[in-house]
């Protein structure tokens, strides 16, 4: 009797396993696939289309050729509605394969989770209080604090150049957040044994952001790594495009259909993430931001939401060719050298902030392998450095769009 309980206890058991297996499977197969796609260069006014209709994501325009990301309707298998382009080949199947290795392991390995980046911050405060302070500077809609860790030797930090460092607003662009925490360490371990560094620090307030969007990464390490955008749920899909719900060009090269990727939002700051990021640009009045994304081994600067030439270009350029010159990465404007894309962090600190503003697109995949990590952020610290002692005379140039007062 006692043997058949066991018997029934195990066949139901193993009963359960099995539904929750065929759960796991019919949950993943809803999920969109994304492919690599080339095709020759439609010209602009089609890929400003592509882009909006949320099935393409632009990654590179090279002589005539545009390397893109497809997204594949998961329930169908077929492709959405809208345009397409003529002459698509696929370069690959699923770029969701490039991460087997982290599903494998069942964790995001060398990578930073937001638990990790957390509790990493806390001890960075702990161990060189003189130097660091941090600061939650809000919640997300799934109610995680955004820390953003404040790095100065000066007495009087308002008084120095200032810079905001900030990675992960897309959510899988898991190598932005590497090499933030990079930058934090050499920051700080250089601050004891190496001169510049410390003059650096002592004379320049540095704040570093490494994850803007803590519930999208989240999501992505965890569910489905592919996810982009951030997880509010106020409409009847989840997520908006942190990088397009901006207010300066809100609307252009963005998605009006909440399914989309580029998912603008319903108005301009309708997202926490993009609210705590612009009460703190407004409050620190930064003379420069640089924001990390993943990838295209780009540096760009403003304008996203229009091909025209910006005021203040000259600086732009100069300054961003200079760090594409020591990362090996090629500068330009957004809308120049890839498409329009309004709402973004760039062009709204640069014009209603008085900042400085530039974007690195880190490497050549949303998550390379563990082993490129170190050698991409040492390839990309030239870079930020260069950004970081140039502070000062960006702080003396006359900028178009200053700010006066607060
Ligand atoms: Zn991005």
């Amino acid at each position: 009797m006692r043997r058949l309980a066991i018997l029934l206890l195990f066949v139901s058991a193993s009963a359960a396993l099995a539904q929750q297996i065929v759960q796991t499977n019919l949950r993943k197969s809803l999920r969109p696939r994304w492919r690599k796609v080339m095709f020759p260069d439609p010209g602009r006014s089609s890929l400003i289309a592509l882009e909006q209709g949320g099935t393409f994501e632009v990654i590179e325009v090279r002589k005539g050729r545009v390397v893109a990301l497809e997204r594949i309707d998961p329930a169908e298998e077929h492709l959405l509605p809208g345009p397409q382009p003529e002459g698509l080949t696929v370069l690959q199947s699923d770029i969701d394969e490039d991460l087997a290795v982290f599903k494998a392991k069942g964790s995001e390995g060398a990578y930073h989770s937001v638990a990790e980046s957390e509790s990493e911050l806390k001890n960075l405060v702990k161990r060189y209080p003189a130097l660091c302070r941090l600061e939650s500077i809000g919640k997300t809609f799934e109610g995680r604090d955004i820390w953003a860790l404040r790095i100065t030797g000066a007495p009087d930090p308002a008084a120095v150049p200032r810079l905001l460092i900030f990675g992960l607003v897309h959510a899988r662009e898991w190598m932005s957040v590497e090499l933030p925490f990079f930058v934090i360490n050499k920051l700080l371990t250089g601050y004891g044994s190496d001169p510049e560094t410390k003059k650096l620090v002592d004379s320049r307030c540095l704040w570093v952001i490494p994850i803007v969007n803590p519930d999208g990464l989240a999501y992505s390490q965890g569910q489905y790594t592919m996810w982009r955008k951030n997880r509010s749920k106020r409409a009847s899909s989840v997520g908006v495009d942190i990088n397009r719900n901006f207010e300066v060009g809100w609307g252009l090269g963005s998605s009006s259909n909440p399914g989309s990727d580029t998912y603008r939002g319903a108005n301009a700051y309708s997202e926490e993430e993009t609210r705590a990021l612009m009460a703190l640009v407004q409050r620190e009045r930064f003379t420069a931001t640089l924001g990390l994304h993943s990838y295209s081994q780009l540096v760009t600067f403003p304008w996203g939401k229009s091909s025209e030439d910006p005021p203040g270009k000259e600086t732009l350029v100069r300054h961003g060719k200079a760090m594409g010159q020591a990362n090996g990465y090629r500068p330009g404007s957004v809308a120049q050298i890839l498409y329009i894309s309004g709402g973004g962090t760039n062009d709204t600190f640069f014009s209603k902030c008085g900042c400085w503003s530039w974007t690195f697109e880190l490497g050549t995949e949303f998550v390379p392998p563990e082993s490129e990590i170190q050698p991409l952020c040492a390839k990309n610290w030239p870079a930020v450095l260069y950004l970081i002692r140039t502070l000062e005379e960006l702080g003396s140039t006359e900028h178009p769009f200053a700010v006066l007062s607060h």
